[in-house]
């Protein structure tokens, strides 16, 4: 009979079984005849902690659990990209299309399909030493990736055979001999347990920036390649706009999206509206280098809790790949609180705001699995990760946003009075920060134009000026200020107006190059300087607040980018002679 242990107690989505001696903490077991899928998270002498991924009702004391005495892993291989999966990589869209909305328990469905054929071309032959992360062959998953198939972590040794081949992800491509003499069949998939991360040569300093084409980021909070985020805010500030922004314009090979809905239908809006985004690399669909991850809130909470093991999983293998990848996890908060649940039930001690003890550690691990690396294969590969952050009425002294602060460089701060008052992305200059800054900037001076620092630090000096010149306004009135600090506020006004301000829904606005940044943002210290010499001339403020050139500044973001140049020459002409011909007060 198989090996099986017996539950003592349910409580929700977590189960506590005895005669569990033989088993290991993480290790998945199938619970009672309906083989729920569950992990064991805790072990005391024979008894175990096991969440249970899948709805509990029903089940009760006396009904056994088998073991598998295998971790939680998740496969890897052709398959994973347009794939929609759930927190342990179950394929919703099969599920969907075998069993309607409703999952039904104990669903052993392979993860990756294995009806699909693969045109497995080799790049290696018989004979050639292949070590762990060494590429073999290609599978062109579609038009879009290339598949490198890759020699698991763990062996090393020599080809015994090897070749090209059309067949499903189980189909045996090469026979490895290792150091002992011992074979082993090479297929086009690997497993890996979502609790390890994946081996690499070495990390490497991120020294790139990842371009976002979104200019509050690029500009004043880049992110670099390989680099990690947060973005906290309230409900309604614009966190998954952002998001979705990322994915679509990020500067990265491969995304991976792990959605934690925060509202009952906003899963389903992410796997109706996913699909549809166009990828702007290529013109065709953005899902084709795209694996998400999915909770949808029918779900149980542990499902969410695996959720982004599994994504950061499957993210390191297409990084050991050599390639670029990015990660977006939205909500993390919402998975910190399926973590305090579990907590709860475990009857664990409970730190603040009844969160584990172990909340920072565990999210220190998720976020440390991103980077920039040198793979096994000597191949530069990154993942850069981005967190949505929900903190409960936005306030970020709460437990989730203080353990994501320590460890993440950059902090897009968003906040609800710049979205309530329609100013998009609702980045909060004034909060924000990226410990890459001085880093970027100086790669964007060597690849955009020299003078792209300085325009920079002067925009960040300007934005801070002008919170403590509104003080002042607030105090006495605007009238009390002199013309040159009249003419600051109106420059800050240019720099928020029209350039921080984004529409991720205007089709040529949804996106800005580097270049584009830099002119718009040349044009706008431009206006400043000439202002200035204007003052000292004597003009009158006045006079300069009603440049008609203004209008045309504001309308810079909406011209394509094949015009940016012509256009920028334009405002610069009329700029002069506007300025020129300003009449002495
Ligand atoms: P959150 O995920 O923080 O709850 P959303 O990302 O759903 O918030 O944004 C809420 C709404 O704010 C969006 O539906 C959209 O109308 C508006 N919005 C957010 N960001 C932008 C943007 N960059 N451009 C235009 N509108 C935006
Ligand atoms: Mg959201």
């Amino acid at each position: 009979m198989e090996k099986h242990g017996i539950i003592t107690k349910v409580s929700g989505p977590l189960i506590v079984a005895k005669g569990m001696a033989s088993v290991q903490v993480y290790d998945v077991v199938r619970v009672s005849e309906k083989r729920l899928i569950g992990e064991v998270l805790e072990l005391r002498g024979d008894l175990a902690s096991i969440q249970v991924y899948e709805e509990t009702a029903g089940i009760g004391p006396g009904e056994p659990v088998y073991f598998t005495n295998e971790p939680l892993s998740v496969e890897l291989g052709p398959g994973l990209l347009e794939g929609i999966f759930d927190g342990i990589e179950r394929p919703l869209d099969k599920i969907f299309d075998q069993a309607g909305a409703q999952i039904p328990l104990g669903i052993d469905l392979p993860r990756l399909n294995r009806e699909k054929i693969w045109k497995f071309e080799a790049t290696k032959k018989a004979g050639d030493k292949v070590s762990g992360g060494t590429v073999v062959g290609t599978v062109r998953e579609n038009e879009t990736v290339l598949h490198k198939i890759m020699v698991p972590p763990t062996l090393n040794g020599t080809l015994k055979s090897i070749q090209s081949l059309e067949g499903n992800v189980d189909a045996v491509i090469a026979v490895l001999v290792d150091d002992k003499g011992i074979e082993h069949n090479l297929t086009m998939k690997q497993n890996w347990p979502v609790r390890r991360k994946r081996p690499y040569t070495r990390k490497l300093p991120p020294t790139q920036p990842m371009v976002t084409g979104q200019r509050v980021i690029d500009t004043l909070f880049p992110i670099a390649i390989g680099g990690i985020a947060a973005i906290p805010g309230p409900f309604g500030s614009g966190k998954t706009v952002v998001q979705h922004q990322l994915a679509k314009w990020a500067d990265a090979d491969i995304i991976v999206y792990i959605g934690c809905g925060e509202r009952g239908n906003e899963m389903t809006d992410v796997l109706l509206e996913f699909p549809e985004l166009q990828d702007p690399r290529t013109g065709s669909s953005l899902m084709k280098r795209t694996v998400l991850i999915a909770n949808t809130s029918n779900m149980p909470v542990a499902a969410r809790e695996a959720s982004i093991y599994t994504g950061i999983t499957i993210a390191e293998y297409f990084r050991d790949m050599g390639y670029k990848v990015a990660i977006m996890a939205d909500s993390t908060s919402r998975w910190a609180e399926a973590l305090r649940e579990m907590s709860s039930r475990l009857e664990e001690i409970p730190g603040e705001e009844g969160y584990p003890a172990y909340l920072g550690s565990r999210i220190s691990e998720f976020y440390e699995r991103a980077g920039m690396v040198e793979t096994l294969g000597k191949e530069i590969g990154a993942i850069t990760a981005i967190g949505a952050v929900s903190p409960p009425g936005g306030d970020t002294s709460e437990p989730v946003s203080q353990a994501t602060l320590r460890i993440v460089k950059v902090f897009w701060g968003l906040s609800a009075s710049l979205a309530y008052r329609r100013h998009f992305p609702a980045i909060d200059w004034l909060k924000s920060y990226s410990l890459y800054y001085d880093d970027m900037l100086k790669f964007f001076d060597k690849t955009v134009n020299p003078g792209w620092s300085k325009q920079v630090h002067y925009v960040n000096a300007l934005l801070q000026e002008e919170a403590q010149l509104n003080e002042i306004v607030r105090l006495v009135g605007v009238d009390a200020l002199s013309a040159d600090d009249r003419l600051k506020l109106l420059t800050a006004q240019l720099v928020r107006e029209d350039y921080l301000h984004q529409n991720a829904f205007d089709s040529v606005d949804t996106y800005a190059s580097p270049k584009k940044q830099y002119l718009l943002l040349s044009a706008i210290v431009e206006f400043n300087r000439l202002a200035q010499k204007a003052l000292q001339e004597n003009k009158a403020y006045k006079d300069i607040e009603n440049l008609p050139v203004r209008e045309r500044i504001g309308r810079f973001k909406y011209v394509e980018e094949s015009k940016v140049e012509q256009e920028i020459s334009g405002i610069m002409t009329e700029m002069q002679d506007q300025f020129d011909h300003l009449e002495r007060a």
